[in-house]
């Protein structure tokens, strides 16, 4: 039995994105549990699909006993500030301090953290965590897929591995991964030769879906790699986001020997390299979206992703292009969510159910689209509050705030007061718009949608409404990025 130290801090970090992510935001958790401490993190996370819950788990059945520090997460959006880093690295290791000696520590990563003094927040993180044990116990982290991995991280953890799904469907599981390669690190083998390489294109996150080719091969490439003296292999393909010199894919692998680990990155590495023109992605003007959805068969809805107000990425969720544009099309049977914005929808509630009200209606955050203003009759109001049932979020506690459905003519949006990535049916289902029946249904999400809305969907199409969120790379105003990296797949350097 061991004894491991487990933290977590976790945010994705769009540069381009106007709000910034402070102490009070992780203090709160915003679509995340709330900051942490201790023994909190036993029922904090219970059933939930977090790495830190499928570490915390499967170390106990592997009779690991674990000391929880602190673990904070908020949602996605710009620089978190210093005052913010600061603090929660404080916490994490004045704990740790506190808890020595242990055997190993645990952190619950992103990977793709900016802040106000630093570009590599995870990289500082783990320095500081691994300054505060010496060189001799391992640290090992797990990361989201959207890390943008860094050199300084692979050299301060003694092992990263990151999720292998886009839609993340495999938090905890890879929180268990990790406890089970940590377990084999405890029991004898303990120094593993690293290979890490950093690939020569940025990936707009919508190709990086695992749903779909050429992701889904990649992965299970990279699986047929690991066995043998190769423990094991991840691959972060990237936030592209981010405005960093190490922004964009990259490969890790681990090994009993330094020729094994190469062979294994290097393999990979020329798989997804090879394959770079099938990482070319079609976006589609709204209203183009919306006249090829109108042309498929009814029956099923087809689902149009509002990709670049996905407030998964960075977006704040109040802009309303494709709602204009299902309002400009007479869209019949059109339905749109989650919109964002907490004026609109306390004036929802004050005007009541079943009545009429002019609503201005978004632009309030990113002012690069403007506000919606219009009459539209109230249909449905909450409070926010449901259980998600979808393979992405659930067992997780949505906490929107008072939340509406607005309709107008044959155009429904469901608009809530706090952010959250519209990637679950019972984010509509619970304020009386049933998804399954819309014929075209918009969500602010860029690929976590699929996991619940695939499966229900006649068609997926990828729209370029406005958004703080960009999906080209190529438009993307980067200052930082390293020499020589293709802006996209088979696109223009800077
Ligand atoms: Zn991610």
């Amino acid at each position: 039995m061991a004894r491991i130290a487990v933290a977590g801090f976790q945010h994705e970090t769009n540069t381009f994105s106007p709000v910034k992510a402070t102490w009070e935001d992780f203090e709160k958790g915003e679509g995340w549990p709330a900051l942490q401490r201790g023994g909190s993190f036993h029922s904090a996370f219970a059933g939930m699909n977090l790495p830190i819950e499928g570490f915390m788990k499967e170390a106990m059945r592997l009779r690991h006993a674990l000391v929880p520090l602190a673990w904070a997460a908020t949602t996605p959006c710009s620089y978190v500030t210093e005052d913010a880093f600061e603090r929660m690295a404080a916490l994490v290791t004045e704990d740790l301090k506190k808890a020595l000696p242990v055997d190993a520590v645990y952190l619950d990563l992103h990977g793709a953290m900016v802040t106000e003094h630093l570009e590599d927040g995870e990289g500082e993180f783990l320095r500081r965590v691994r300054a505060a044990v010496g060189d001799k116990v391992p640290v090992v982290a797990s990361l989201d897929l959207h890390c943008n991995t860094t050199e300084k991280m692979v050299r301060e953890a003694s092992v990263l591995i990151a999720y292998r799904t886009y839609p993340h469907v495999d938090m905890a599981d890879t929180g268990a991964r990790v406890a089970r390669h940590l377990d084999m690190l405890l029991k004898g083998r303990r120094i593993q030769a690293k290979a890490f390489r950093k690939l020569p294109f940025i990936m707009p996150l919508t190709v990086q879906c695992t749903m779909v080719e050429p992701s889904g091969g990649v992965y299970r490439f990279l699986e047929s790699l690991e066995g043998g003296p190769v423990s094991s292999v991840s691959f972060t393909p990237g936030f592209p986001q981010a405005d960093i010199a190490d922004c964009g894919p990259a490969v890790m692998a681990y090994g009993d020997d330094q020729a094994s680990a190469d062979r294994a990155a290097d393999a990979l590495a020329k798989h997804i390299v090879e394959r770079e023109a099938a990482f070319v992605d079609e976006l589609l003007a709204p209203a183009e979206a919306l006249k090829r959805a109108y042309a498929m068969p009814a029956g099923k809805p087809v689902v149009l992703a509002d990709a670049q107000d996905n407030t998964g990425a960075g977006g704040t969720g109040d802009t309303t292009g494709l709602l204009r544009a299902m309002l400009d099309a007479g869209a019949e049977n059109a339905l749109l969510g989650l919109i964002c914005d907490p004026e609109t929808a306390a004036r929802a509630h004050q005007v009541g159910t079943g009545r009429t009200g002019t609503f201005d209606i978004g632009g309030k955050l990113y002012k690069g689209d403007p506000t919606l203003s219009a009459e539209f009759a109230v249909e449905g109001l909450s409070d926010g509050q449901f259980l998600c049932t979808g393979p992405f979020y659930g067992g997780t506690h949505a906490k929107l705030g008072p939340t509406a459905v607005l309709r107008r003519n044959g155009v429904r949006a469901v608009v809530t007061s706090k952010r959250m990535q519209a990637a679950d049916q019972e984010m509509f289902r619970h304020v009386g718009a049933e998804p399954k029946t819309a014929r075209v249904l918009g969500v602010k999400s860029s690929v976590h949608f699929r996991a619940d809305f695939q499966p229900i969907a006649e068609a997926v199409l990828v729209v370029a409404s406005p958004g703080a969120a960009p999906m080209d790379p190529r438009t993307l105003p980067y200052k930082r990025l390293r020499k020589g990296v293709r802006l996209s797949p088979l696109g223009p350097t800077r």
